[in-house]
């Protein structure tokens, strides 16, 4: 099983989940071309997604949905909520390539389920992404998590022991505070719907990371309210003083590049 993310951050957001030449793409919020492009870079060939799973109705989330789904033909996944508020903007999509789903569906031969963050859109979710069992190999499982306020029960339950993680460390409260946000933005952000902290998420990562998790990819970093040095050295800092840090530190800790592609990684059996 393997993932990356195609791009990262508040210009646009994309994550591809798969295992052997089937994949699924978690939102696209760059353009149809970008995506594609981002795509080749990594050689991977386009024809090898199957679906497009849209985690909630932001332009950073959505941006190349229905164009995307146009030109490769393929479904794209939502709850009936979603469905609702974006329609009109993902533009004319075959019957068939829209389903709509509940908290649990397979997409690309993986299992995927949906659990609610807390965010300021119609609905938002994180995913948590998961190899159906077979013999001889273990049950691998991505967790993914952008775009929410708080750390929630359900990110808690579901993000918990996963082999990998996306997550989403979106700003360092004194570049936030020091920098050049209207106040209301700045209120939005650090709100219970707004987006997490990088110290938020370290503590959720003291939770999450169990003796099979190997990766951890840094995601949705804010341009102008953090760094990658900054949100690494904050969440490393906080996971090495830890009484669990020699477990942290087997665990490689990395940051989503913001509009290129992160080579596909992939988990150890
Ligand atoms: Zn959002
Ligand atoms: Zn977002």
């Amino acid at each position: 099983m393997h993932f990356t993310t195609l791009a990262s951050g508040s210009s646009g957001n994309a994550i591809i989940v798969g295992e052997d030449n089937r994949h699924l793409l978690v939102d696209c919020g760059i353009s149809g071309k970008s995506l594609l492009h981002n795509l080749s870079q990594i050689n991977l060939s386009c024809s090898e997604i199957e679906g497009i799973v849209v985690t909630h109705e932001h332009v950073d989330h959505i941006r190349g949905v229905g164009i995307l789904a146009r030109k490769l033909q393929i479904p794209i996944y939502a709850t009936a909520g979603l469905w609702e508020v974006m329609s009109d903007s993902l533009g004319k999509l075959a019957e068939n390539q829209r389903i709509e789903v509940k908290e649990s569906f397979s997409c690309a031969g993986l299992d995927v389920l949906l659990y609610p963050t807390s965010h300021d859109s119609r609905e938002s979710y994180g995913l948590k992404v998961s190899r159906p069992k077979r013999q001889n190999k273990r049950n691998l499982t991505v967790g993914i998590a952008t775009d929410s306020g708080i750390i929630t029960e359900d990110m808690h339950r579901h993000l918990q022991g996963c082999d990998a993680l996306v997550v989403e460390a979106n700003y360092d409260d004194i570049s936030l505070q020091n920098g050049p946000y209207p106040a209301y933005l700045k209120r939005r952000i650090r709100g219970r719907y707004g987006h997490l902290e990088n110290k938020q998420l370290a503590e959720g990562l003291l939770e999450w990371i169990k003796e099979n998790t190997q990766r951890v990819m840094l995601a949705h970093l804010s341009k102008e309210n953090n760094t990658p040095e900054i949100a690494l050295s904050a969440i490393l800092r906080i996971l090495r003083d830890s009484k669990r840090s020699k477990e942290y530190s087997e665990v490689q800790v990395q940051v989503a590049p913001r509009y290129s592609p992160h080579e596909l990684i992939r988990l150890m059996e």
